[in-house]
């Protein structure tokens, strides 16, 4: 996996440089800017997975650096200072920093709280992406979402209606449906057919998602009643 990579924008080198060998002694890949609009251009310019900024820096201030990044980034944020007025007032500005540190501090404890951070934005970042909808049983797969079905991990092509009805079954496990209400729920009322179309396309999903087609295993009939998908 490739390391997370870290900016640390302070201009007291001897504090940067500490800060960069205990995180580099954790994985991190870290880069230093001893001014803030050094600093400044290199976090908006390059990615990183997380911003440490010092306050009171030459050119442009911590707080400049902070607004700025917030108005283009999510990237988390980290404040240190040595002044606990300043982080106060970066607090009371509600600039968008994520933590906000006092100097002098141990370096383990800046260490834990980035990695926190990171943690905590990777968590963010994955749960904002929509999971697919799938529905799993004894062997057959179906997303919902991408509409795709698989039988022991080998993907079986369904048409559209074979689709919509085999997902209506399993989305409704060990409910015995009528074929009368399947033609209704697939096809609707306005369609032309009727219900022996079920049949014909129960038949053809039978012939693609099934072991043994005269032995079902997904889709049982249910004599002189319907069909049900058996869990
Ligand atoms: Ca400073």
């Amino acid at each position: 996996m490739e390391s997370k990579k870290i900016l640390i924008v302070e201009d007291e080198e001897s504090i940067a440089e500490l800060e960069k060998d205990y995180l580099e002694l954790s994985g991190f890949s870290v880069a230093i800017e001893t001014t803030g609009d050094k600093g400044l251009r290199r976090a908006l310019e390059e990615d990183f997975n997380l911003y440490i900024l010092d306050l009171m820096l030459p050119n442009v201030d911590g707080f400049e650096i902070c607004k700025s990044i917030r108005e283009k980034k999510n990237t988390p944020i980290l404040v240190v200072s040595a002044k606990k007025d300043d982080i106060d007032k970066i607090r009371g500005l509600g600039l968008g920093a994520d933590d906000y540190i006092t100097k002098p501090f141990s370096p383990s404890e800046l260490v834990a709280r980035v990695k926190a951070h990171l943690s905590r934005y990777d968590r963010l970042i994955s749960s904002s992406v929509p999971e697919n909808d799938i529905i799993e049983i004894r062997g057959i797969r179906i997303d919902k979402t991408a509409r795709r079905v698989y039988v022991d991990d080998e993907e079986k092509v369904l048409t559209t209606k074979e689709f919509d009805l085999l997902t209506f079954l399993a989305s409704n496990p060990n409910h015995v449906f009528t074929k009368e209400e399947l033609f209704r729920k697939i096809w609707d009322m306005e369609s032309i057919g009727d219900i022996a179309t079920v049949t014909v396309h129960i038949k053809k999903i039978r012939e693609k998602i099934e072991y043994d087609t005269s032995k079902p295993q997904y889709i049982e009939t249910i004599w002189g009643v319907g069909y049900r998908f058996k869990v």
